[in-house]
Parts: structure tokens; C-alpha cells; sequence
């Protein structure tokens, strides 16, 4: 851990490199590194300006890592990671350089690629999603160093491509083809949290996306004896299905909101055209966000046997299949050397006491918590990302990075 004048003086080069923190904000924002799934060039340019950048400021080693993908024109979605000290538990502080399509331009009151300071904010397509951690964490490094001092323990930015669209060519990729990670690394991923950033996510839930299929015989309303309802069976497949999991899974966990599994009926595919005809199919969908403790077999016993009941019941065929289907990694523990270390630094730089939390599923964390590495999600954030007019607020950039900087100091 710093000493106390050690910390401030870090925070004060923190404070002091403000000017070039919004420079290189406003840089980033002018890449469109949009992913080729959105009909773009991915994050290489964006990735050869940081990895030029880095190296001009001596921060550390660089390694370059690509992924082919012959979608993009450049042949390869890069990584980047700079390294500062050897051994390990190395802390490691994961941001993302992809960023999303801008979305409707009619929407956006300035130019989505092109920064615009004001007010505190700047304003620009991934200039909260993910760029303001890439920048605070550099900040974070190059402050330690003004300040004279060398990081406590190992630390390593990394740089990740394709976390919008799967990380397949970004994180995936590093897991597999390289070794990067040790199982008692401390990992940050600044890539969720909450505006006043109490919100550190350590868990999530099991999404289940289901698609049920429901076939009958079609018939002039009239005569029901004629056909098969699907409609019928359906709505009581639906009801079925929504009363027999609520009721077999009440299980509650305090990490989450709502801090019980949730099975919603959703999505209604359009069925026959007039109202005197019996429909002979009907397809609906379930959303299905699961507690990472329930076993995601049990889930689909009580799905498989509901629909074997309304089958029989109603002289129907259901058929169901996932749409989705993302088993929950377990979760980080909440003594995890990272959420400890993490609340302190919360508490240094913001004053607030911070919170180990769940969230309804879907980040990149999952990845490596499957892969048995603790990871905490936490940044303060307003939440812009992916909407039009997004802002990264630039006190949450300098904070962060005090955060940062803190956990650099070592337990
Ligand atoms: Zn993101």
C-alpha cells in the first residue's frame, strides 16, 4: 500500500495530467472502431495510434496481440498489453477499444467521431464505453511514475478488441492462444458501475432465451372439435410455465436486483389473420435471467416437463429451443483480494462505501471468471454508453484513475 503523502502526491499528477488526459480522450473518440458485425474496420487504427502512444511515453513493455479476422480490412483485431514489473498476483486492468455503431445520426447533437468538450463532459461515440477506462488507466500508470514512485505489486494494462460482439477475436482469443493470466491475479474490468460508483459487479445471472412452439391444427373457429387450439395451449403453457418455475426456484440471493431469479413471457410472433380461425401454431419466447446457484438442468427439467403436461393435456406438440443460452461463471467471491482491495480504493478517492453486487448477466468478466480468475467490474459511470449524445464525465475519468493508481499501490 502507498503511504499517505505517496498518494497524494499520485493524486495530484493525476490532477496534473488532466489536459493530457482529455487530449488523448478526444483522440480515441475519433476512431470508428466499429466492430465488422456492424459493417466496420474494427479497432485496429485505433489500436496502432495507442500502441504508438504508449511507446513514445516509455510506460512499460508492449506486446501486440492479433486475431486474424478477414472480415476487416487490416486481416487482424489487435490487443495490446503493457507490462510494468514480473511475478505475480499481477493486478490487471482490462478496458476495450471497439466501440459500438453511432446508431441514428439524427440523434446525436454533435459529430459522434469527432470529441466535443463541454461542460465537464466529452461528448463522442465510446467516450464512456470504454475509452474513459482506457485513458484513466494509462493516467493511472504515467501518475505513479511522475510521482517517482514504481508500482507495489505487477501490473498490466490491457487493451482488448471485440468485447461488443462476443470477444471471440478480443479476450477468447488471449485466453486460448496465449498465457497470459495466473489464477491469483487481481483483475479490474472499468466496464460497468453506477453514477455514484458504489457499484462494484462481481456475479451475474444464467440468461435463458426460450422459443416455444406450440402446434395444433388450424380450423374455422366454429367448429373446435374440427381442429387443435394452439392458442389455448399456449396461453396455458405460458401460465404453466410462469407459476411451476417461480415456484421452483424462490431461491433469493442479496447480490442481485430483483435478488430472485426471473422468468418473463415476452415476444409474441404474430399468429393467424381473423378472428374466426383457430390458429394451428403459436410461437411465443421466455426471457429467463436464472441465480448463478441454480443448476441450469434443473431449470430445463421443470421446462421439459411442463411442456410434456400441456401436450398431453391440450392433444398438442410443443417444441422449444434457446435463443440465448449463457451459463453464469461463478461468481467472484466477495473477500476476493480485488473487491477488497477495491472497496478501500472506492473509499479513498470518493468517499462512498461501495458494494459487491449482481447484475442480470452478460459482461466480459464471465469470461475469465470461467476460467477461474476473479474479476470485479466496477467504474463510475453515468451509464451513456451505446445511447446517442454518449458523454463520459471527465471528474469520473480523473477519479478512476486515482482508483487505479490506489490499487497500484498493492494490498
Ligand atoms: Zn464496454
Amino acid at each position: 500500500m502507498w503511504q499517505k503523502d505517496e498518494f497524494e502526491h499520485i493524486a495530484e499528477c493525476v490532477d496534473g495530467l488532466r489536459e493530457e488526459a482529455l487530449a488523448l480522450a478526444s483522440r480515441l473518440v475519433s476512431f470508428e472502431a466499429v466492430p465488422p458485425e456492424s459493417g466496420g474496420q474494427g479497432e485496429h487504427d485505433k489500436a496502432k495510434f495507442l500502441w504508438e502512444y504508449l511507446k513514445g511515453k516509455r510506460l512499460g513493455d508492449l506486446q501486440w496481440y492479433e486475431a486474424k479476422d478477414e472480415r476487416v480490412a487490416s486481416g487482424v483485431r489487435p490487443s495490446i498489453v503493457l507490462i510494468v514489473g514480473d511475478g505475480s498476483p499481477r493486478l490487471w486492468i482490462m478496458s476495450h477499444l471497439d466501440v459500438v455503431p453511432a446508431g441514428a445520426r439524427e440523434l446525436w447533437k454533435t459529430d459522434p467521431f469527432k470529441a466535443v468538450i463541454k461542460e465537464g463532459r466529452i461528448y463522442g461515440r465510446g467516450a464512456e464505453d470504454n475509452n474513459q477506462a482506457i485513458v484513466a488507466s494509462v493516467v493511472a500508470l504515467r501518475a505513479v511514475l511522475e510521482a517517482g514512485l514504481t508500482p507495489r505489486i505487477p501490473v498490466s494494462l490491457l487493451f482488448v478488441a471485440d468485447e461488443e460482439t462476443g470477444s471471440n477475436y478480443g479476450l477468447k482469443f488471449l485466453l486460448k492462444e496465449h498465457d497470459l493470466f495466473e489464477r491469483d491475479d487481481l483483475v479490474l474490468v472499468p466496464d460497468g458501475g453506477a453514477p455514484d460508483g458504489t457499484m462494484i459487479e462481481v456475479a451475474e445471472k444464467t440468461i435463458a432465451w426460450l422459443r416455444f412452439r406450440v402446434l395444433g391444427k388450424q380450423s374455422h373457429a366454429s367448429r373446435p372439435d374440427q381442429g387443435v387450439n394452439a392458442a389455448r395451449a399456449a396461453a396455458y403453457l405460458t401460465t404453466s410455465l410462469d407459476e411451476t418455475l417461480h415456484k421452483t426456484f424462490p431461491q433469493k440471493n442479496a447480490l442481485f436486483a430483483p435478488p430472485d431469479s426471473t422468468f418473463e413471457p415476452t415476444k409474441h410472433q404474430a399468429n393467424v389473420d381473423n378472428i374466426n380461425t383457430i390458429p394451428g401454431e403459436e410461437v411465443f419466447y421466455f426471457d429467463c435471467r436464472i441465480l448463478p446457484e441454480v443448476p441450469i438442468e434443473d431449470f430445463e427439467d421443470v421446462v421439459r416437463r411442463v411442456c410434456a403436461d400441456i401436450e398431453k393435456r391440450f392433444g398438442v406438440k410443443v417444441e422449444w429451443d434457446y435463443r440465448q443460452r449463457q451459463v453464469a461463471a461463478p461468481p467472484t467471491p466477495e473477500d476476493a483480494a480485488i473487491v477488497i482491495m477495491l472497496k478501500k480504493a472506492i473509499k479513498e478517492v470518493y468517499q462512498v462505501e461501495a458494494k459487491s453486487m449482481g447484475i442480470g448477466g452478460g459482461t466480459v468478466a464471465a469470461i475469465l471468471r470461467d476460467a477461474g480468475i476473479p474479476a470485479a467490474v466496477w467504474a463510475k459511470l453515468e451509464e451513456t454508453a451505446h445511447q446517442p449524445n454518449e458523454f463520459c464525465v471527465i471528474e469520473n475519468l480523473l477519479g478512476d484513475a486515482k482508483v487505479m493508481a490506489y490499487l497500484m499501490g498493492g494490498r
